[in-house]
């Protein structure tokens, strides 16, 4: 199999190079665009399967280049995992909500940035139409044609809300999703419901799903995920 090309726009060239090591040592090909400039010069040519973006860059934000790739239908569908400082939770929210598919935070430990890029190129490559979602083996099934969920063996009774919230979760799971981008998917972009309830929906959907509570996690600044299983080994 041809290794697959990581783009890692960052503008500290220690960073850089120890993401290229670490990526290289996976058998990925990666290469290193130190300003937005190159890093479209370098999209262009290379194709990439995946983008690692800083968001600091000398000539541009790295929220503009992932609003800008995502705008364009050829780059639209490369992967983008923000990488950010820590605490930059309203920068990390701002890339989630522009379509970057997942965040690292500096300083990463390399293995978790090899687990979040193996994560996110599974999900590129089983980007799923299924509308049964089964979860924790089987111990949570959503049917979505139904829109039955069947938890611990036994259907569980949402609302429309608390059911939009799961399923839009479940279909990423492992990924987390802003509070803004669950309201917009349960309710509609311009329906003006609040972010700030579906904190209440959240509390309430994870009594109905008892033993199953705790995958519903909550990421302090940034949002909610499904906690998936097999990722917690990585
Ligand atoms: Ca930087």
């Amino acid at each position: 199999m041809a290794s697959k090309q990581i783009l890692i726009i960052e503008d500290e060239p220690e960073i850089a190079a120890l993401q290229k090591t670490n990526l290289q040592r996976a058998n990925f090909d990666a290469e290193i665009a130190g300003d937005g400039k190159s890093a479209f010069l370098s999209i262009k040519k290379t194709k990439p399967v995946l983008i690692l973006l800083d968001l600091m860059l000398p000539d541009m934000s790295g929220l503009d280049i992932c609003k800008k790739l995502k705008a364009q239908s050829d780059t639209s569908d490369i992967p983008i995992i923000v990488v950010s400082a820590l605490g930059d939770e309203s920068d990390i929210v701002s890339g989630l909500e522009l379509g970057a598919t997942d965040y690292v935070t500096k300083p990463f430990s390399p293995k978790v940035l090899l687990a979040r890029v193996r994560a996110v190129l599974r999900r590129q490559e089983s980007k799923s139409t299924n509308n049964i979602i089964s979860l924790f083996g089987g111990d949570l099934v959503i049917d979505n044609d139904k829109h039955k969920v069947v938890c611990d063996g036994s259907v569980t009774h949402l609302t429309t809300t608390e059911y939009g919230i799961l399923y839009y979760l479940a279909r990423r799971p492992g990924f987390v999703r802003t509070r803004e981008q669950i309201a917009q998917s349960t309710h509609g972009e311009s329906s003006g419901f609040p972010s700030r309830t579906i904190d209440v929906h959240v509390t309430s959907l994870r009594k109905k799903l008892g033993t199953l509570a705790s995958v519903v996690e909550t990421v302090r600044g940034v949002g909610y995920r499904l906690n998936e299983a097999d990722n917690q080994c990585e």
